[in-house]
């Protein structure tokens, strides 16, 4: 069985999918592994490093994608690169299916078997698979590196010869994972966070990580599977209106509020950002679906009154070196249990393998993609 891994064409992302020692891993277990050259340059991987892997390296994609029977990717394919793909190949990419909808209409037409790491159920036998969470975990930490970075002051608290520093107030909003990690990174650089989320069922693991938990007057809200569901515009309204003293107080906001498949909910309203001190940060996470804060402009650093917001696009693939070692773990566990016998075999009574396959023979076959593309 062949796997292939091209090299990520989308602009300015610079994670990949498999990394030398994944490769070593899916070799052993009987696969073949070819690999794009350069594929592993923009994370610090080199094509040697591959090779002493056991995997073939590739010149051309082309050459790769052709005879593959799995290929591994971290974006979503192009035109160009499905066209390439053999009909009945496997895909295991993130694939975007709720924005996406001609990608994963096109794969459909070219009767691939494409899997969406989106739509990855989060079961715990899922676990090693699940790259939504490997991902958003290190962009959590970052952001509040990124905010570190700029704001013109300490984190910690510090008693000085020349006076005591007051440490820097962070807030943050959403929850999951990926603001549980900047909850504990912000701790960790001394800063007094405090935290909010929609889902009441966080506060404990809020408070066990330092931070104080807010708690808004407001009926509590939790959908399936332990997401947030979607919130009546009414819902947010009062959020905004509550949660508004907050981040006045607050010298670092970072945004993480997510519904799956839903654009993000508006949380910070140009109002809001005005009402903060200069020299204050936000760190909007959801910028690339829609964004938590209303002025936020995806990819972009702006000013309002002396606050800036980041926007910036894929905060994964700015640590590309651990996000595609991570990622590499979580899509070859999930190629690996695809396999039996060293050949693919799709057993769609698996939640695994049902949750998360989106096109087979010719179809959309998954639900939750179904509805997704006629929404898009
Ligand atoms: P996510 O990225 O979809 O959302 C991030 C956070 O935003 C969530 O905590 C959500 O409640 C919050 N949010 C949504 N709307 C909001 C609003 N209006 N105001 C404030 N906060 C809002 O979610 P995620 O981080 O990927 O995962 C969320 C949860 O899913 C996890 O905390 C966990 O409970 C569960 N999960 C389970 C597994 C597993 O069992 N394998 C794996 C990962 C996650």
């Amino acid at each position: 069985m062949k796997v292939a891994v091209p090299r990520e064409i989308e602009q300015g992302e610079r994670r990949v999918a498999l990394v030398p020692d994944t490769a070593r891993m899916l070799v052993a277990a009987g696969l073949q592994v070819g690999v794009e050259t350069r594929a592993g340059a923009a994370a610090f991987i080199d094509d040697d490093a591959y090779d002493k892997a056991g995997a073939k390296i590739a010149s051309r994609a082309g050459e790769l994608l052709r005879d593959a029977d799995a290929v591994l990717k971290v974006q979503a394919p192009r035109e160009p690169e499905i066209s390439l793909l053999r009909k009945g190949a496997v895909l295991i990419s993130f694939l975007q299916p709720a924005t996406q909808a001609d990608t994963v209409r096109s794969l459909a037409s070219h009767g691939i078997t494409a899997f969406s790491l989106e739509l990855l159920p989060r079961i715990s036998r899922a676990q090693s698979m699940d790259a939504l969470s490997s991902q958003a975990s290190a962009a959590g930490y970052k952001a509040v590196l990124m905010a570190a970075d700029r704001i013109g002051k300490l984190f910690p608290m510090m008693m000085t010869a020349a006076g005591t520093v007051a440490p820097t107030r962070v807030l943050v909003m959403g929850a999951g994972v990926a603001g549980l990690q900047a909850i504990a990174t912000a701790r960790r650089l001394g800063a007094v966070v405090s935290a909010y989320d929609v889902r009441p069922a966080v506060k404990e693991e809020v408070e066990s990580l330092g931070a104080t938990f807010i708690e808004l007057p407001l009926q509590s809200q939790e959908g399936e599977g332990g997401y947030a569901r979607e919130q009546s515009e009414e819902f947010l309204q009062k959020q905004r209106e509550l949660i508004g003293e907050h981040i006045a107080k607050s010298d670092v906001v970072i945004t993480t509020a997510a519904v799956p498949g839903r654009r993000a909910p508006l949380l910070v309203t140009g109002d809001m950002v005005r009402g903060m001190r200069p020299g204050s940060i936000i760190v909007d996470l959801a910028a690339e679906t829609g964004g938590n804060v209303e002025l936020t402009q995806p990819g972009r650093e702006i000013d309002v009154g002396g606050v800036t917001i980041l926007g910036t696009r894929n905060v994964p693939s700015t640590m590309p070196l651990t996000t595609s070692q991570l990622y590499a773990r979580n899509v070859a566990n999930l190629l690996l249990h695809l396999v039996k016998n060293g050949a693919i075999s799709l057993d769609f009574q698996d939640e695994i393998t049902r949750g998360a396959c989106v096109t087979h023979a010719g179809e959309i076959v998954n639900e939750r993609a179904k509805q997704m593309v006629s929404a898009a």
